[in-house]
């Protein structure tokens, strides 16, 4: 596909892509929903506004003049195609260019915001190299995997209210540790604040108390993808985590990605799971469980240190999406739940320091000549991440950006 703005035929945000944004301009300030083409942020509101808004369905324009795109994942999955279908002709049909050009914004000239507003956040667990590495660190004397492992996706909840957009500093937490040598538990700044490469996948659409949702209708709730950081403090959950799970070591912030990439962009990275034969799962846990082939690259201060698969993901999306309901949980339109780390087999591909340096025992060499057993204050994590698309592009998945700032 090609595009009458200024793109080039390979850039990852070609019209293949087309994510999802909150943004300002410096003039105005007001936030209202942006796509993405190119190194442009197209007012979609605005456009829609000027009349070319599909048809009979819900009113566009309305749905995109808010400050989070809330109100329009809530129309559902036959209006996120409609206007997919509709934002692709816009920017790939020559005629719309005159009328359009007033309402495109150079990427560097707008501020972005969070794009959601995050309802319920919740984290999962569903790489078995992330998951087996980190049973060998914190639990070295006992099978690396939890028994129920394999027979559900693990999760918990997290701290809707500290998801924050890429951009946003992390200030080092504080908080209660105590090594397995110290006689007492101290308190202070995290010494040991780490990194987790997850995607984060939104939900659109409420469902009822007391309903459920099914592998096979979990996709028509998910609205689309993000890339998501859980910032994690190493040693305040090793103390705390036993017996209720993650809690302030984790909740001081999430970072995610401020473009999300629809669901529908990512069709042509879905991909098989590895496998599920031993055990295989319960019959809820069973459907279109499928996956995705996106790349991720981790780079810390400029360095890259990890390139995690999302295909080697054990559990699915939708997987996950079913479980979260079984039990009659509803979700609403806003909700957000994470991957866990993205970890592979090698090295070089698993998510997070802990891995990575094996709880600071092997050090990373960074580029500028340091090395780090966990984050200095200062240091900057860069994640990005793209998929295959259609005809042999790429979709790019934004960028999620965090730099740590002193303990106050
Ligand atoms: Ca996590």
């Amino acid at each position: 596909m090609n595009t009458w703005l200024d793109v080039p035929n390979d850039h990852p945000f070609g019209p293949q892509t087309l994510p999802y944004g909150i943004f300002s301009t410096a003039a105005g300030g007001v936030r209202r929903v942006g796509v993405r083409v190119g190194d442009h942020v197209i007012d979609v509101s605005a456009v829609a506004a000027l009349g070319g808004d599909p048809g009979d369905g819900p009113n566009l324009a309305v749905a995109w003049a808010n400050p989070t795109l809330n109100p329009f994942i809530d129309l559902g999955p036959a209006t996120w195609r409609t206007a997919r279908a509709w934002l692709t002709e816009i920017v790939t049909n020559d005629v719309h260019r005159d009328a359009m050009l007033p309402h495109v914004y150079p990427l560097g000239d707008v501020a972005l915001h969070l794009p959601i507003e995050v309802a319920d956040y919740v984290d999962f667990y569903a790489s078995e190299h992330h998951a087996s590495n980190v049973g060998k660190v914190f639990r070295p004397d006992n099978a690396a995997l939890p028994p129920n492992w394999k027979h559900l996706p693990i999760g918990y909840h997290g701290r809707a209210g500290t998801v924050v957009v890429s951009g946003t500093d992390v200030v080092r937490p504080t908080g209660q540790r105590k090594g397995p040598h110290d006689p007492e538990p101290v308190f202070g700044p995290s010494i040991r604040l780490d990194i987790e490469a997850e995607l984060g996948y939104v939900v659109g659409g409420a469902t009822d108390l007391g309903t459920r949702l099914s592998v096979d209708e979990a996709a028509d709730h998910l609205f689309g993808v993000v890339i998501l950081n859980d910032w994690s403090a190493r040693d305040l959950q090793a103390w705390e985590y036993v017996p209720l799970g993650p809690f302030l070591g984790k909740s001081f912030a999430t970072s995610i990605s401020a473009w999300v990439t629809p669901l529908d962009a990512l069709a042509a990275a879905r991909v098989a799971l590895p496998g599920q034969t031993d055990p295989v799962p319960l019959p809820y846990l069973r459907g279109d469980a499928f996956g995705f082939d996106v790349h991720v690259e981790v780079s810390l201060n400029g360095t890259v240190i990890s390139r995690p698969e999302h295909a080697a993901l054990y559990w699915s999306p939708a997987q996950m999406l079913a479980h979260l309901t079984v039990n009659g949980a509803s979700v609403r339109t806003g909700d957000l739940f994470g991957s866990g780390t993205i970890s592979g087999p090698t090295k070089g591909s698993r998510g997070s320091l802990l891995e990575l340096t094996w709880n600071g025992t092997e050090p990373l060499a960074l580029g500028d000549g340091s090395s780090r057993g966990f984050l200095d204050d200062g240091d900057t994590v860069t994640m990005t991440a793209w998929a295959p698309g259609p005809d042999g592009s790429r979709v790019g998945l934004g960028e999620v950006v965090g730099t740590i700032r002193p303990s106050v």
